[in-house]
């Protein structure tokens, strides 16, 4: 029998008995195609997505960086494949629940614009929410970030990559990444088995660096890193009416005698106030954690929901906090920090503080340095001096020694304080709207991603609605030793 491709209901309003509303539902139903939905789009190719053998441009990672580089590459004209590992797109926006993407604005004017700018404005405005006053920033920098709505902002997210006409394949991972001939091979691990694909170009927004691990490539990894948190939403109880002194001594109890762990509240002073001040949201610390393998990962997790465990029987203990609940938490342990790239140009602390613009800049990033401690316990936090614009460098994404492969997101290269700023989620969209485009232009002139014209990408991103930064300043010699230096590495 052949289905039609229209919506069956018919039958349903005798065996449900509803009158004339159900028969006027019924009708605009059966008027709608099957993957048609009202908002006029045919998810069919999208849903029903059939792997293809190749593609100008493969993205792995569907987080911030992810998404807007395959949006990008895409809109750009290239035939783009996305792989993310989960079931949603966003990263750790969405798995990991910080919904809270920043910065996009800085002294009082727009730095990030583009494709992610598109999709958190979105997101907003759908669910109603005023954007922050960003004209007044008084140094504050979380009162500058966009709060976005999980559920809208994963499903607008799919709407955007299905309108850019990228293909999305959930569940599936890189195995194995080949070089063949000017691209690449990939293989990738699907709950049907092992697949491979062909692609001009790779972008590696897994945020850990997989792709160029897989490739062969060194990557640099700190000897510590910074602590993992699990974000959760607490309620059941009055804050106004906890008392703090005999809390914080309960818990100073509990750590010594090993219930607690001191990280499982990471603020310096005043903990079990700063954890139930904050609802439970981005107030613990998970340490000694990684998230560059599954192995580690997988500690990771486990270690995130031991802690919450503990949290809950601790202050259920505790006067005033009888009813404590977990309301929801998210899917994953959130990840700061795993490993990055050995690139053509390294973002050192200074040039992020002082706002160095490299000749190959190709976004802003704005952030304090931002690192949480190691032991778990505080954060050291650096507000930049009024007036500095941090930039990235298209060098800092590109591995060296590597051949039409970027990275985009916070794995791109950068010694580790400079990272701990760029690594947040506006300056990671910006990355990767500058990766896909780069990608497409690679891809659509059949050569490497170095032998881009700095110009053709500059005036694409900003066709694209990004922001790039003013370099017109630094001199053609400055450019053109750039240049050469980095075909020099290429041809080692
Ligand atoms: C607790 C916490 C608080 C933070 N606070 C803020 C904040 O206030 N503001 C802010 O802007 N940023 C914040 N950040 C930082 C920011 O969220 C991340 O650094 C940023 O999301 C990194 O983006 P990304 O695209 O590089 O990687 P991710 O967001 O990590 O996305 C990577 C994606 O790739 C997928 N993936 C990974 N490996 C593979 C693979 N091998 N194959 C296929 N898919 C893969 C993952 O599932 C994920 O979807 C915070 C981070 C954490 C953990």
């Amino acid at each position: 029998m052949v289905r039609s491709p229209y919506v069956e209901v018919a039958g349903r309003e005798g065996v449900l008995g509803i009158g004339k509303k159900y028969k006027e539902l019924y009708i605009l139903y059966r008027c709608i195609p099957l993957n048609e939905t009202r908002d006029g789009r045919d998810w069919s190719l999208f849903t029903r997505m059939k792997l293809e053998p190749d593609y100008d441009v493969v993205v792995c990672g569907a987080g911030p960086a992810g998404i807007v580089a395959a949006v990008q590459a895409a809109r750009a004209g290239a035939r783009t494949l996305l792989v993310e590992k989960s079931g949603i797109l966003g990263g750790t926006t969405t798995l990991a629940g910080v919904n809270f993407p920043g910065l996009f604005h800085a002294w009082g004017r727009q730095i990030i614009a583009g494709i992610g700018w598109e999709l958190v404005e979105r997101t907003a405005h759908e669910e109603g929410r005023p954007l922050p006053d960003f004209a007044n920033y008084n140094g504050f920098h979380s009162r500058m970030q966009v709060l976005v709505n999980k559920a809208i902002y994963a499903g607008l997210a799919d709407e955007m990559v299905h309108d850019s006409g990228a293909s999305v394949l959930f569940h599936a991972m890189p195995a194995k990444v080949e070089r063949d001939g000017e691209g690449w091979s990939l293989t990738l691990c699907l709950k049907e088995g092992l697949r491979e694909v062909s692609a001009h170009v790779l972008i590696d927004a897994t945020g850990d660096a997989n792709l160029v691990h897989l490739a062969g490539l060194p990557l640099s990894r700190g000897e510590s890193k910074q602590p993992g948190t699990l974000i959760m939403h607490a309620a059941g109880y009055v804050f106004e009416d906890l008392d703090f002194a005999v809390l914080e001594q309960a818990f100073v109890a509990a750590v010594e005698n090993g219930e607690m762990l001191r990280s499982d509240f990471y603020a310096k002073t005043n903990p079990v106030r700063g954890f139930l001040r904050a609802k439970g949201n981005n107030a613990m610390h998970v340490i000694g954690v990684d998230g560059e393998t599954s192995q580690s990962r997988t500690d990771a997790e486990l270690q995130a929901r031991r802690a919450m465990l503990r949290i809950i029987r601790f202050l259920r203990k505790q006067p005033g906090l009888e009813k404590f609940h977990i309301e929801s938490f998210a899917t994953e342990c959130g990840i700061r920090e795993t490993a990055g790239i050995y690139g053509e140009t390294c973002i050192t602390l200074e040039d992020y503080v002082t706002g160095r613009v490299w000749p190959d800049s190709v976004c802003h990033s704005f952030y304090p340095i931002d690192l949480h401690s190691c032991d778990g316990i505080g954060i050291d936090i650096r507000p930049l001096e009024e007036g500095v614009f941090p930039t990235i460098p298209l060098g800092a994404l590109l591995p060296r020694d590597s051949r039409n492969l970027i990275v985009a997101g916070r794995s791109a290269c950068g010694e580790r304080m400079a990272q701990s700023a760029y690594r947040v989620q506006a300056s990671c969209m910006a990355m990767g709207q500058a990766a896909g485009a780069v990608a497409a232009l690679a891809a659509g002139q059949g050569c490497e991603l170095r032998e881009v014209s700095l110009s053709d990408l500059r005036e694409l991103l900003s066709r694209h609605g990004a922001i790039v930064p003013e370099t017109s300043h630094l001199t053609d010699e400055i450019s053109a030793e750039v240049e050469t230096s980095i075909l020099r590495t290429v041809e080692v």
